[in-house]
Protein backbone atom coordinates (compact mmCIF):
# COMPACT_ATOMS: atom_id res chain seq x y z
CA UNK A 1 0.00 0.00 0.00
CA UNK A 2 1.27 3.29 -0.85
CA UNK A 3 2.29 5.53 1.62
CA UNK A 4 -0.39 8.16 1.33
CA UNK A 5 -3.06 6.19 1.11
CA UNK A 6 -2.11 4.37 4.32
CA UNK A 7 -1.67 7.98 5.99
CA UNK A 8 -5.10 8.61 4.54
CA UNK A 9 -6.70 5.72 5.68
CA UNK A 10 -5.55 5.41 8.58
CA UNK A 11 -6.74 9.45 9.35
CA UNK A 12 -9.62 8.73 8.68
CA UNK A 13 -10.34 5.48 10.54
CA UNK A 14 -9.10 7.23 13.69
CA UNK A 15 -11.57 10.38 13.30
CA UNK A 16 -14.24 7.98 13.42
CA UNK A 17 -12.95 5.80 16.23
CA UNK A 18 -12.52 9.02 17.95
CA UNK A 19 -15.98 9.96 17.78
CA UNK A 20 -17.71 6.82 18.05
CA UNK A 21 -15.42 5.69 21.67
CA UNK A 22 -15.65 9.21 22.82
CA UNK A 23 -12.35 10.26 23.65
CA UNK A 24 -11.22 12.92 25.02
CA UNK A 25 -8.14 14.61 26.26
CA UNK A 26 -6.89 17.38 27.57
CA UNK A 27 -5.79 18.55 23.98
CA UNK A 28 -6.94 18.40 20.94
CA UNK A 29 -5.69 15.44 19.70
CA UNK A 30 -6.74 14.63 16.17
CA UNK A 31 -3.49 16.94 14.40
CA UNK A 32 -1.12 15.36 17.12
CA UNK A 33 -2.48 12.00 16.09
CA UNK A 34 -2.61 12.29 12.52
CA UNK A 35 1.41 13.93 13.26
CA UNK A 36 2.24 10.47 15.65
CA UNK A 37 1.29 8.21 13.43
CA UNK A 38 2.64 9.77 10.17
CA UNK A 39 6.40 9.20 12.30
CA UNK A 40 5.26 6.12 13.60
CA UNK A 41 4.85 5.08 10.20
CA UNK A 42 7.58 6.39 8.30
CA UNK A 43 10.12 4.84 10.84
CA UNK A 44 8.48 1.52 10.38
CA UNK A 45 8.06 1.50 6.56
CA UNK A 46 11.49 3.16 6.76
CA UNK A 47 13.31 0.24 9.24
CA UNK A 48 14.94 2.29 10.67
CA UNK A 49 13.50 -0.22 13.87
CA UNK A 50 13.48 0.75 17.55
CA UNK A 51 16.17 -0.43 19.43
CA UNK A 52 15.32 -1.22 23.63
CA UNK A 53 14.46 1.94 25.18
CA UNK A 54 16.65 3.17 27.71
CA UNK A 55 14.23 2.25 31.16
CA UNK A 56 12.57 -0.73 29.52
CA UNK A 57 12.94 -3.70 31.95
CA UNK A 58 13.14 -0.89 34.69
CA UNK A 59 11.85 -1.51 37.98
CA UNK A 60 9.23 1.02 38.94
CA UNK A 61 10.77 2.93 42.10
CA UNK A 62 7.50 3.14 43.76
CA UNK A 63 4.27 0.77 42.89
CA UNK A 64 2.46 3.17 40.51
CA UNK A 65 4.98 5.40 39.38
CA UNK A 66 4.67 4.46 36.07
CA UNK A 67 1.28 5.10 35.81
CA UNK A 68 -0.01 8.77 35.40
CA UNK A 69 -2.16 10.24 38.12
CA UNK A 70 -6.16 10.30 38.02
CA UNK A 71 -7.39 12.89 36.22
CA UNK A 72 -5.10 13.35 33.21
CA UNK A 73 -5.19 13.21 29.45
CA UNK A 74 -5.84 9.30 28.59
CA UNK A 75 -2.95 6.61 28.21
CA UNK A 76 -3.35 3.64 27.39
CA UNK A 77 -3.12 0.45 29.59
CA UNK A 78 0.42 -0.76 29.72
CA UNK A 79 -1.07 -3.84 27.30
CA UNK A 80 -1.92 -1.32 24.70
CA UNK A 81 1.40 0.45 25.28
CA UNK A 82 3.31 -2.40 25.16
CA UNK A 83 2.09 -3.32 21.80
CA UNK A 84 2.40 0.29 20.19
CA UNK A 85 6.42 -0.09 21.25
CA UNK A 86 6.62 -3.84 20.30
CA UNK A 87 5.27 -3.36 17.00
CA UNK A 88 7.35 -0.04 16.17
CA UNK A 89 10.39 -2.26 16.80
CA UNK A 90 9.18 -5.00 14.33
CA UNK A 91 8.40 -2.47 11.88
CA UNK A 92 5.09 -4.66 11.26
CA UNK A 93 3.34 -1.52 9.10
CA UNK A 94 -0.18 -3.51 9.16
CA UNK A 95 -0.66 -4.70 12.64
CA UNK A 96 0.76 -1.43 13.82
CA UNK A 97 -2.11 0.37 11.94
CA UNK A 98 -4.53 -2.20 13.02
CA UNK A 99 -3.53 -1.57 17.06
CA UNK A 100 -3.74 2.42 16.07
CA UNK A 101 -6.97 1.72 14.81
CA UNK A 102 -8.16 -0.46 17.10
CA UNK A 103 -7.09 2.40 19.86
CA UNK A 104 -6.12 5.64 18.96
CA UNK A 105 -5.27 6.70 22.38
CA UNK A 106 -1.73 4.21 22.29
CA UNK A 107 -0.55 7.25 20.27
CA UNK A 108 -0.78 8.77 23.85
CA UNK A 109 0.80 5.91 25.63
CA UNK A 110 4.10 6.31 27.70
CA UNK A 111 7.15 4.06 27.68
CA UNK A 112 9.36 3.21 31.06
CA UNK A 113 11.09 6.52 30.38
CA UNK A 114 7.98 8.21 29.58
CA UNK A 115 7.91 8.80 26.46
CA UNK A 116 5.17 8.70 23.90
CA UNK A 117 5.51 6.65 20.70
CA UNK A 118 6.74 10.31 19.28
CA UNK A 119 9.07 10.44 21.03
CA UNK A 120 10.44 6.92 21.09
CA UNK A 121 10.67 7.31 17.18
CA UNK A 122 12.28 10.41 17.37
CA UNK A 123 14.87 8.65 20.14
CA UNK A 124 15.10 5.71 17.73
CA UNK A 125 16.78 7.60 14.89
CA UNK A 126 19.66 8.47 17.41
CA UNK A 127 22.43 10.58 15.91
CA UNK A 128 21.07 10.39 12.26
CA UNK A 129 18.55 13.06 13.09
CA UNK A 130 14.67 12.88 13.81
CA UNK A 131 12.12 11.43 11.19
CA UNK A 132 11.32 13.86 8.21
CA UNK A 133 7.80 13.94 9.66
CA UNK A 134 8.89 16.58 12.46
CA UNK A 135 12.78 17.09 11.83
CA UNK A 136 13.24 18.21 8.23
CA UNK A 137 14.62 21.65 7.57
CA UNK A 138 16.05 21.61 11.61
CA UNK A 139 16.05 25.85 12.03
CA UNK A 140 18.14 27.29 13.85
CA UNK A 141 17.58 27.89 18.00
CA UNK A 142 17.70 31.08 19.87
CA UNK A 143 17.82 31.20 23.50
CA UNK A 144 16.84 34.42 24.87
CA UNK A 145 17.49 34.51 28.80
CA UNK A 146 14.71 36.62 30.72
CA UNK A 147 15.90 36.48 34.16
CA UNK A 148 16.47 33.25 36.82
CA UNK A 149 15.69 30.06 35.12
CA UNK A 150 13.10 32.16 32.72
CA UNK A 151 14.16 31.66 28.84
CA UNK A 152 12.49 31.93 25.30
CA UNK A 153 13.46 29.28 23.14
CA UNK A 154 12.58 29.95 19.53
CA UNK A 155 13.33 27.84 16.01
CA UNK A 156 11.36 28.72 12.94
CA UNK A 157 7.89 29.48 13.35
CA UNK A 158 7.50 27.97 17.48
CA UNK A 159 8.46 29.99 19.93
CA UNK A 160 8.21 28.24 23.61
CA UNK A 161 9.15 30.66 27.22
CA UNK A 162 9.67 28.32 30.36
CA UNK A 163 9.60 29.97 33.79
CA UNK A 164 9.34 33.49 32.46
CA UNK A 165 6.23 34.80 33.60
CA UNK A 166 7.27 36.40 37.09
CA UNK A 167 7.56 40.00 38.52
CA UNK A 168 8.27 39.13 42.62
CA UNK A 169 11.23 36.81 42.91
CA UNK A 170 12.55 36.44 46.13
CA UNK A 171 15.40 39.01 46.24
CA UNK A 172 18.23 37.05 45.91
CA UNK A 173 17.45 36.50 42.50
CA UNK A 174 16.68 38.91 39.44
CA UNK A 175 12.97 39.92 38.21
CA UNK A 176 12.62 40.22 34.43
CA UNK A 177 13.70 43.81 33.85
CA UNK A 178 10.15 46.12 33.64
CA UNK A 179 10.19 46.12 29.64
CA UNK A 180 10.64 42.69 29.57
CA UNK A 181 7.62 41.81 31.13
CA UNK A 182 5.74 44.23 28.75
CA UNK A 183 7.03 42.99 26.34
CA UNK A 184 6.33 39.35 27.38
CA UNK A 185 2.70 40.29 28.36
CA UNK A 186 2.25 42.56 25.23
CA UNK A 187 3.31 40.42 22.71
CA UNK A 188 6.28 43.13 21.50
CA UNK A 189 9.11 41.47 19.94
CA UNK A 190 11.38 39.12 20.42
CA UNK A 191 8.23 37.74 22.05
CA UNK A 192 5.46 38.07 19.66
CA UNK A 193 4.00 34.65 18.51
CA UNK A 194 4.93 32.50 21.68
CA UNK A 195 3.25 29.34 21.17
CA UNK A 196 3.16 27.78 24.34
CA UNK A 197 4.04 29.25 27.99
CA UNK A 198 6.10 26.39 30.46
CA UNK A 199 5.58 26.58 33.99
CA UNK A 200 7.78 24.63 35.71
CA UNK A 201 6.53 25.37 39.56
CA UNK A 202 4.64 27.69 41.77
CA UNK A 203 7.50 29.73 43.34
CA UNK A 204 7.65 33.52 42.86
CA UNK A 205 10.92 33.07 41.43
CA UNK A 206 9.63 30.88 38.50
CA UNK A 207 5.86 32.35 38.19
CA UNK A 208 3.38 34.59 39.41
CA UNK A 209 -0.21 33.79 38.61
CA UNK A 210 -1.14 37.21 37.69
CA UNK A 211 1.46 37.52 35.25
CA UNK A 212 0.42 34.48 33.47
CA UNK A 213 -3.42 35.67 32.98
CA UNK A 214 -2.43 38.86 31.69
CA UNK A 215 -0.05 37.24 29.22
CA UNK A 216 -2.53 34.52 28.71
CA UNK A 217 -5.43 37.80 28.05
CA UNK A 218 -3.21 39.66 25.72
CA UNK A 219 -1.66 36.42 23.47
CA UNK A 220 -4.77 34.68 22.65
CA UNK A 221 -2.82 32.15 20.38
CA UNK A 222 -0.62 31.12 23.04
CA UNK A 223 -1.33 27.90 25.07
CA UNK A 224 -0.11 27.60 28.87
CA UNK A 225 1.11 24.44 30.64
CA UNK A 226 1.41 24.20 34.11
CA UNK A 227 1.35 22.19 37.28
CA UNK A 228 -2.23 21.89 38.84
CA UNK A 229 -1.19 23.83 41.72
CA UNK A 230 -0.28 26.46 39.78
CA UNK A 231 -3.30 26.56 38.09
CA UNK A 232 -5.27 27.21 40.88
CA UNK A 233 -3.73 30.04 41.87
CA UNK A 234 -4.38 31.78 38.45
CA UNK A 235 -7.95 30.56 38.54
CA UNK A 236 -8.65 32.66 41.55
CA UNK A 237 -5.78 35.75 40.27
CA UNK A 238 -8.19 35.78 36.63
CA UNK A 239 -11.72 37.97 35.87
CA UNK A 240 -12.44 36.36 33.55
CA UNK A 241 -10.93 32.65 33.81
CA UNK A 242 -13.29 31.06 31.57
CA UNK A 243 -11.88 33.01 28.64
CA UNK A 244 -8.35 31.62 29.04
CA UNK A 245 -9.33 28.21 30.43
CA UNK A 246 -9.47 25.94 27.20
CA UNK A 247 -5.90 27.83 26.76
CA UNK A 248 -4.49 26.32 29.91
CA UNK A 249 -3.16 22.42 30.47
CA UNK A 250 -3.49 21.83 33.79
CA UNK A 251 -0.79 18.43 34.67
CA UNK A 252 -1.24 16.65 37.81
CA UNK A 253 1.23 14.29 38.00
CA UNK A 254 2.28 11.98 41.09
CA UNK A 255 6.16 11.89 42.05
CA UNK A 256 8.48 9.42 39.68
CA UNK A 257 5.76 9.80 37.19
CA UNK A 258 5.51 11.83 33.42
CA UNK A 259 2.97 13.07 30.78
CA UNK A 260 3.26 13.49 27.66
CA UNK A 261 0.95 16.01 25.58
CA UNK A 262 1.57 18.31 22.05
CA UNK A 263 1.09 21.60 21.79
CA UNK A 264 0.60 22.45 17.89
CA UNK A 265 5.00 21.96 16.60
CA UNK A 266 5.61 21.24 20.23
CA UNK A 267 5.75 17.63 21.80
CA UNK A 268 6.79 17.84 25.24
CA UNK A 269 6.86 15.60 28.48
CA UNK A 270 6.45 16.68 32.01
CA UNK A 271 8.93 14.74 34.65
CA UNK A 272 7.12 15.08 38.40
CA UNK A 273 10.03 15.74 40.67
CA UNK A 274 9.91 16.43 43.96
CA UNK A 275 11.01 20.30 44.53
CA UNK A 276 14.41 21.21 45.30
CA UNK A 277 14.77 20.19 49.34
CA UNK A 278 12.96 17.58 48.84
CA UNK A 279 9.58 19.09 49.62
CA UNK A 280 6.29 17.14 47.83
CA UNK A 281 5.37 20.95 47.70
CA UNK A 282 5.08 22.80 45.10
CA UNK A 283 4.51 20.07 42.26
CA UNK A 284 7.88 20.26 40.31
CA UNK A 285 8.08 19.52 36.85
CA UNK A 286 10.86 19.11 34.64
CA UNK A 287 10.27 19.43 30.91
CA UNK A 288 11.20 17.43 28.06
CA UNK A 289 10.49 18.71 24.62
CA UNK A 290 11.18 18.83 21.34
CA UNK A 291 10.23 20.86 18.04
CA UNK A 292 11.76 21.61 14.56
CA UNK A 293 14.09 19.04 15.61
CA UNK A 294 15.44 20.25 18.78
CA UNK A 295 15.41 18.44 22.19
CA UNK A 296 15.70 20.53 25.30
CA UNK A 297 15.69 19.89 28.95
CA UNK A 298 14.67 22.30 31.38
CA UNK A 299 14.87 21.09 35.60
CA UNK A 300 12.77 23.91 36.76
CA UNK A 301 13.64 23.36 40.67
CA UNK A 302 14.47 19.43 40.75
CA UNK A 303 16.92 18.43 43.48
CA UNK A 304 19.51 17.70 40.73
CA UNK A 305 18.77 13.80 41.98
CA UNK A 306 20.62 11.77 39.57
CA UNK A 307 18.67 8.57 40.38
CA UNK A 308 15.88 10.81 39.66
CA UNK A 309 17.27 11.20 35.77
CA UNK A 310 18.16 7.70 35.35
CA UNK A 311 14.57 7.19 36.84
CA UNK A 312 12.82 8.85 33.92
CA UNK A 313 15.53 7.72 31.38
CA UNK A 314 17.29 10.79 30.69
CA UNK A 315 20.64 8.75 30.69
CA UNK A 316 19.29 7.83 27.14
CA UNK A 317 18.22 10.35 25.81
CA UNK A 318 20.59 12.74 24.39
CA UNK A 319 19.51 16.40 24.16
CA UNK A 320 21.06 19.55 22.36
CA UNK A 321 19.97 22.23 25.34
CA UNK A 322 19.50 21.53 28.95
CA UNK A 323 18.76 24.39 31.04
CA UNK A 324 19.62 23.51 34.47
CA UNK A 325 20.98 24.64 37.79
CA UNK A 326 24.24 26.19 38.03
CA UNK A 327 25.59 24.08 40.57
CA UNK A 328 25.26 20.80 38.41
CA UNK A 329 28.73 21.04 36.94
CA UNK A 330 30.23 21.82 40.05
CA UNK A 331 28.18 18.78 42.50
CA UNK A 332 30.39 15.46 41.76
CA UNK A 333 26.95 13.81 41.48
CA UNK A 334 25.52 15.67 38.77
CA UNK A 335 28.53 16.80 37.11
CA UNK A 336 29.47 13.03 36.00
CA UNK A 337 25.63 12.09 35.26
CA UNK A 338 26.23 15.08 33.46
CA UNK A 339 29.63 14.12 31.69
CA UNK A 340 28.92 10.58 31.23
CA UNK A 341 25.06 9.98 30.52
CA UNK A 342 22.95 13.00 29.92
CA UNK A 343 25.99 14.66 27.60
CA UNK A 344 23.53 17.36 26.35
CA UNK A 345 25.26 19.54 23.09
CA UNK A 346 24.93 23.06 25.51
CA UNK A 347 24.26 22.96 28.34
CA UNK A 348 23.10 26.42 30.09
CA UNK A 349 23.43 27.49 33.67
CA UNK A 350 21.17 29.26 35.32
CA UNK A 351 19.12 30.36 38.64
CA UNK A 352 22.43 32.01 39.92
CA UNK A 353 21.76 34.29 42.98
CA UNK A 354 22.67 37.84 42.61
CA UNK A 355 25.77 37.58 44.65
CA UNK A 356 27.30 34.88 42.76
CA UNK A 357 26.69 36.54 39.32
CA UNK A 358 30.82 37.64 39.20
CA UNK A 359 31.95 34.78 41.17
CA UNK A 360 30.73 32.28 38.92
CA UNK A 361 32.24 32.53 35.30
CA UNK A 362 35.50 31.66 37.12
CA UNK A 363 34.43 28.39 38.87
CA UNK A 364 32.61 27.13 35.54
CA UNK A 365 35.96 27.87 33.22
CA UNK A 366 37.49 25.84 35.68
CA UNK A 367 35.00 23.10 34.53
CA UNK A 368 34.81 24.20 30.73
CA UNK A 369 36.88 21.25 29.38
CA UNK A 370 34.67 18.77 30.28
CA UNK A 371 31.72 19.64 27.80
CA UNK A 372 31.08 20.53 24.70
CA UNK A 373 29.40 23.61 25.13
CA UNK A 374 28.47 25.06 28.41
CA UNK A 375 27.46 28.80 29.41
CA UNK A 376 25.87 30.56 32.48
CA UNK A 377 22.67 32.54 31.74
CA UNK A 378 23.40 36.37 32.79
CA UNK A 379 21.49 39.09 32.96
CA UNK A 380 21.89 41.32 29.99
CA UNK A 381 23.10 38.52 27.92
CA UNK A 382 22.95 38.95 24.38
CA UNK A 383 20.18 36.39 22.04
CA UNK A 384 22.06 33.15 21.61
CA UNK A 385 21.64 31.20 18.28
CA UNK A 386 22.57 27.82 17.56
CA UNK A 387 23.35 26.82 14.18
CA UNK A 388 21.88 23.57 12.84
CA UNK A 389 24.64 21.13 12.91
CA UNK A 390 24.56 19.56 9.20
CA UNK A 391 21.97 17.01 10.48
CA UNK A 392 24.17 14.99 13.43
CA UNK A 393 24.27 16.22 16.68
ZN1 LIG B 1 11.25 26.76 43.54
Amino acid sequence: MAWTSVQLTTVVTLRSVSVRTGVSDEVDMSVDRVLAIAVILSAALSGAGVGPMPGDGREPRAAGAERPAAGQAATSGPRQSEGIFDLMSSGDLEKTRALLVQDPRVVTATDAAGRTPLFAAVAARGAGGVPAAIGEGKSPLTLTYVANMGVLLASGDTKVLIDALFDKPNPAYRAPAPDVLEAMTRGTAPFDGVDLAMVTHNHPDHFDAGVAVRFLENRRSATLVAPSDAVAEMRKAATDWARIEPRVISLDVAVGASAARRVGSVAFTALRTLHSGNNESPMNLMYLLEFTGWRLFHDGDSPGNVDDFKHFGLAGSPVDLAVVHYWWPLEPNAARFLQEDFKPTHLALTHLPIRLESDAPGKIDQVRRYYQDIFLLLPGMPPRTFPVRGGTR
